[in-house]
């Protein structure tokens, strides 16, 4: 692709969810048209969008034709395989980029790139069978926790080893896949870093919020975000954008950070769009959808300045979007309802932001 995208031109977004339907609606205002590929299933991110493509994410013939009818290609969901878009010789035309994709898919990959970088993180280990879990269990120590290497989100695929006779009990909860054990980190606070990088190498961070997870899942993300996270804040951005230019990523990627007595210690890094940077849509002068948008169409990037004094953006988790109304009763909120139609237990449904002047 050489200089910005024209208006018109069609943006086409790997995976369906409600990151998807966010990035369609911000790529609609500023005149792109989104073609999503996406799975069987309901695929939210297609009921704002002129085109879907239904079809596994590993059958090549269909995402060559994908391809062929978007200009640029960007993905919601950081599981997309890798191989096939290799095999098609699509990653050039795959932002922010395939090697981000490569990384940030295995927890052994991700935490080893970042500690390469001169990240602080948790102690680690690799397991793959019984032996090595049994050496796992010996250097790291209880607490500890056990996390697939891949396919992990929101809290799923893990399990809390309290004591180290538990291990072989808590692997198997996880299916006995290939897994990382790590340290059980005493923190303050959490937070996250989100960035967007242009194709020019520009670099810009939104204001950091503090967030707040339950069962593994992201509850509410709050700016100001205190003390604490504020004090670290910098080194926690010169990483991320360490990692940005190793990666040579175009557009938005979060990094997730633990906030210890000793400094930011790195979680993870999804290299995309997210959930802690959902408050960006009201919060910011530009949101982290709109910027990504511009980054991957080769566009100037807009001011990431926060609007307002005091931010809170919650999920609204389950049944919890089932009340719309009272939830707009209250002027300061601003409601996300992402189209689902099935409200289960610990699914993300929406999101809504309140916020002050
Ligand atoms: P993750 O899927 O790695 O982002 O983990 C989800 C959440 O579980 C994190 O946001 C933390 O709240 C908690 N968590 C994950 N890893 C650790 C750890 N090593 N020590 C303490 N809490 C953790």
């Amino acid at each position: 692709m050489n200089g910005a995208l024209a208006p018109s031109a069609v943006i086409g977004i790997l995976g369906g969810g409600q990151l998807g339907r966010m990035l369609a609606m911000a790529a609609a205002q500023i005149g792109y048209r989104c073609h999503i590929f996406a799975p069987q299933g309901r695929a939210v991110a297609a009921d704002v969008a002129v085109s879907r493509t239904t079809a596994a994410f590993e059958d090549e013939p269909a995402l060559a034709r994908f391809a062929e009818a978007c200009d640029v290609l960007t993905y919601e969901f950081e599981n997309v395989p890798t191989a096939p878009l290799l095999a098609l010789g699509l990653a050039d035309k795959v932002r922010p980029g395939v090697k981000a994709l490569d990384i940030s898919q295995s927890r052994i990959a991700e935490k080893s790139f970042f500690r390469d970088l001169g990240a602080r993180t948790a102690p680690f280990a690799f397991v793959e069978d019984a032996a090595t879990l049994k050496e796992a269990i010996a250097a790291i120590g209880a607490p500890a926790i056990l996390k697939t290497d891949r396919m992990g989100y929101d809290g799923k695929g893990q399990a809390r080893i309290t004591d180290g006779g538990d291990a072989p009990r808590g692997w198997e909860s996880i299916g006995r896949q290939p897994a990382v054990m790590e340290g059980f980190v005493t923190f303050e606070d959490e937070f996250s870093v989100i960035l967007v990088r242009a194709a020019d190498g520009e670099i810009r961070f939104w204001d950091s919020t503090r967030n707040v997870h339950e069962d593994g899942i992201l509850r509410r993300s709050l700016w100001p975000a205190g003390d604490v996270v504020e004090a670290q804040i910098a080194d926690a951005r010169a990483l991320a954008g360490k990692a940005a230019e190793a990666l040579d990523a175009i557009g938005v990627l979060t990094f997730e950070f633990f906030a210890t007595a000793d400094g930011p210690l790195f979680n993870e890094c999804a290299p995309r769009v997210h959930n802690s940077g959902h408050w960006t849509i009201e919060g910011a002068v530009t949101s982290q959808f709109e910027n990504h948008i511009r980054a991957i169409a080769g566009l100037p990037l807009g001011a990431c300045a926060t609007v307002g004094t005091r931010i809170e953006m919650s999920n609204l988790i389950g049944e919890q979007i089932n009340d719309s109304a009272a939830i707009l009763a209250d002027p300061a909120a601003h409601l996300h309802h992402y189209g689902k139609a099935d409200a289960r237990p610990g699914r993300k449904m929406g999101h809504v932001t309140k916020l002050y002047f």
